[in-house]
């Protein structure tokens, strides 16, 4: 098979090339490196099956033509994070919603199967607990930003089902919670990256809010486990998954475990939301999925537990601040 990755060189996509290349599939990697890195793509270019593509998911015409070459597209390029959706509202809402309405209309065109990655941001702040996919959304005003972003992925969601149910295109959707590991950039926001650089840095570990929130992070590695299962199970085709991990911790018991782990002597500066973010500024108290329909259809369950993915990322910023090169991806599938 070859597949299209939109978003190919970020965090999360760059993973999925390499398990694509390694099980031999072929790739070729879409992305305008706004947030993603040709870095990240150094051991897929090794491949003969790899090809990267540097552009926009809103080039209708490049995305027709890469769409004519391959078998099937996992669709990831989107804005990232909520520190860059807050900053960029108007450039993040036109990527995700016309980004996706491009990539299915050509999908459409040429037949090809669709695996799109939505968000946990879908369900708002609806904390309730464990969420299956049917879960009510509880959204604020659409003037506040995240709920607007909630919204544009939401629309993303609905385009795939519908082009699903009334043009027959193979369409899955996968809402990734929390996901962690190398490669993943502070910049954009992300709490374990940012948390865990601040501790191998001896800086101040930033917890927002009353750091009562809480999250449930899941290993990169094992949600791309959980994409590739997706992908190649027919009975996924037209539904939708939740991806990720149900062990819960609150962010200041995540910084605490940080600076126990690193032994850094940081303490933990507490920020609110409206000096971290914007004046307004609406957070999550839980996210919390319920993958139980994942796990039924593949067997998938994940298999990296927090203090691997501690480990991780700990070893990660340490190599990051010594100057050494990230080592080569952990592999997949066993
Ligand atoms: N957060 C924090 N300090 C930081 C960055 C994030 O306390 O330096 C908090 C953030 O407010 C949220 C949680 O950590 O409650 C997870 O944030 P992230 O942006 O990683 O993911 P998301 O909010 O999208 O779940």
């Amino acid at each position: 098979m070859t597949y299209l990755v939109t978003g190919g060189a970020g965090f999360i996509g760059s993973h999925l090339v390499e398990a694509l290349l390694a099980r031999g599939d072929s790739v070729i990697a879409l992305d305008n490196l706004s947030t993603g890195s040709p870095a990240n793509l150094s051991e897929a270019a090794k491949n003969a099956g790899f090809r990267f593509v540097h552009g926009s998911v809103l080039d209708d015409l490049m995305v027709d033509e890469l769409m004519r070459q391959c078998d099937a597209v996992v669709h990831m390029a989107a804005a990232v994070g909520v520190r860059l959706v807050v900053d960029e509202p108007l450039k993040s809402l036109i990527t995700n919603i016309r980004g996706s309405q491009i990539v299915i209309e050509a999908a459409h065109r040429y037949r090809r199967k669709v695996l799109m990655t939505s968000t946990s941001d879908i369900y708002g702040k609806n904390s309730a607990g464990p969420l299956r996919e049917s879960a009510d959304r509880i959204l604020g005003p659409p003037s506040i930003v995240r709920w607007a972003y909630s919204t544009a992925k939401a629309v993303d969601e609905i385009l795939a089902n519908c082009y699903h149910r009334e043009r027959d295109l193979a369409t899955i959707v996968a809402r990734l919670f929390n996901t962690v590991g190398p490669r993943q950039s502070p910049a954009y926001g992300m709490v374990v990256p940012r948390l865990v650089r601040q501790a191998v840095r001896g800086e101040p570990l930033t917890v927002y809010g009353d750091g009562r929130q809480t999250r449930c992070f899941t290993h990169v590695s094992d949600v791309v486990d959980a994409l590739l299962r997706l992908l190649d199970e027919p009975a996924a085709i037209g539904q939708t998954y939740n991806v990720g991990s149900s062990r819960e911790i609150s962010i200041r018991e995540l910084a605490e475990t940080i600076i126990a782990r690193t032994g850094s002597a940081s303490g933990i500066q507490v920020i609110p939301y409206d000096q971290a973010y914007e004046s307004g500024f609406e957070d999550m108290q839980r996210k919390v999925p319920d993958t139980t329909k994942l796990r039924v259809l593949t067997g998938w369950l994940p298999r990296r537990s927090l203090d691997d993915i501690l480990s991780d990322a700990i070893a990660h910023a340490r190599r990051e601040r010594a100057g050494c090169p990230a080592p080569r991806a952990i592999p997949i599938r066993t």
